[in-house]
């Protein structure tokens, strides 16, 4: 079971609302930097460990920054994302780019800012000679496992996916990196996506430790680090549980003993990519139901849509909602709780049980601090919210200004009035 709290009352969220208008994203940084410092605990036990925050997560400066000062490093897979990191200050081996289908200029961004580089496919390695004139000293290859590990529900299966080198390619790509002088290596995979089952991430290690042994077998190559990306699930709906990082660091510790430590790779360092359990239990998006309608179901129409907010219109995602004041009221109604765009998967809940709903009340949705405004969009037209951060302190920051039409506009050119009369 895990409590879906939030941090304000109904009078507060209210007051807020008066300066910020809904629907607004809101972040916690005391409960974010709590969690970082659970997570860097947890894997102390390790040789060397490092988080590297996906970025496309929460790609906001002020989040970032949070995260890098709790010593985590970025993953990037865009220009966008390193560009970010680089005015946050984050460079070298503080970035991880684990890019895929690479244009020419990200991998030259991510070698000036001196990024690790994480390539998705053998062909990569003439691709960064071709755009950036030399290999680097450290490459690291992602892994896809296919037929040999089972996805799950959001990745899918890995013989399906597009990422990564298969086993045949893997060991070509070493042997390859290391007669083009390439001299440190990291071996990268990830396989899942919202994972909560701790076994499945103990698993994907284990895989990669074993074969990062066989790489040094087959090849000569030692790795220097082993990184398992992202994956780690959250507890969206009570009744689950939230993944217990202890028990994924103690079990990586004992493959460390009985797998690498053997084949002389003992000292790699461990390395994740994991986004949404970094911020999104402590994000939410507020928003107020502003219409009411019985046809052949009951709606409750809010001011937010699928542009703030898209997994469950996207992938059905359940997001727990909580209607501000009536934390204790019987669940007695049956709602579809839904956006206004043009589009009947805009819908944020259906037919969940919820109290009984009025238009002017405040609805926060829960764990939206991680995929949620970062995959907004704009169709319709609608404007993506302000980002709003709850400072240790318990004063607010707006870490990000709502769009306004005139962003949304600021791309078009209008024909002179003139032009269309008669
Ligand atoms: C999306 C992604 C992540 C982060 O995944 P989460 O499920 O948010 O932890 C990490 N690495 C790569 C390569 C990704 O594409």
């Amino acid at each position: 079971m895990t409590t879906k709290t939030f941090p304000f009352t109904l009078e507060q969220t209210e007051a807020l609302a008066k300066i910020h208008p809904t629907p607004f994203h809101l972040y916690d940084e005391e409960a974010i930097r709590e969690n970082a410092r659970r997570i860097t605990a947890a894997f102390s036990i390790l040789p060397a460990f490092r988080e590297y925050f996906a970025v496309k997560a929460a790609p906001n400066p002020f989040l970032l920054k949070i995260l890098a000062s709790e010593g985590f490093g970025a993953d990037c897979s865009s220009m966008a994302e390193l560009k970010l990191c680089e005015k946050i200050g984050l460079h070298g081996e503080r970035i991880m780019f684990t890019s895929n289908e690479t244009p020419d200029a990200e991998f030259i961004e991510a070698r000036r800012l001196g990024a690790i580089l994480n390539l998705d496919d053998i062909t990569h390695m003439d691709a960064v000679v071709a755009a950036t004139g030399s290999l680097p000293d450290t490459l690291c290859f992602r892994y896809n496992p296919g037929p040999l590990k089972e996805g799950n529900a959001i990745i899918g299966k890995p013989e399906e996916a597009k990422y990564g080198l298969t086993r045949d390619q893997i060991f070509e790509a070493y042997a390859r990196a290391w007669d083009a002088g390439v001299k440190r290596f990291g071996l990268h995979t990830m396989v899942v996506s919202n994972e909560l089952n701790e076994q499945y991430h103990i698993e994907t290690v284990r895989m990669l430790f074993e074969l990062a042994v066989e790489i040094k077998k087959n090849t000569g190559v030692g790795v220097s680090f082993i990184n398992t990306g992202g994956g780690v699930g959250i507890p969206y709906r009570p009744e689950e549980k939230a993944v217990d990082y202890a028990v994924i660091a103690n079990a990586v510790r004992q493959a460390y003993d009985e797998l690498l430590a053997p084949a002389g790779l003992g000292n790699a360092a461990f390395n994740v990519e994991w986004g949404r359990c970094i911020t999104g239990p402590y994000g939410w998006l507020v928003t107020r139901a502003i219409r009411q309608k019985n046809t052949y179901r009951s709606y409750i129409g809010v001011d937010a849509s699928m542009a703030n907010l898209m997994r469950p219109g996207m992938y059905g995602a359940y997001h727990h909602l909580t209607v501000l004041g009536k934390e204790s009221a019987p669940a007695d109604h049956t709602y579809d709780v839904v956006g206004s765009l043009c589009e009947n998967c805009d819908k944020f809940a259906i037919e969940r049980h919820l109290p009984e709903i009025h238009p002017g009340d405040l609805i926060v949705l829960h764990d939206t601090g991680a995929h949620g405004h970062a995959m907004g969009f704009n169709y319709n037209g609608k404007p993506r919210s302000t980002e709003l951060l709850r400072r240790t302190d318990g004063s607010i920051l707006q870490i990000r200004k709502p769009e306004t039409l005139d962003h949304l506009f600021s791309t078009l050119d209008f024909p002179a009035l003139a032009s269309f009369q008669a």
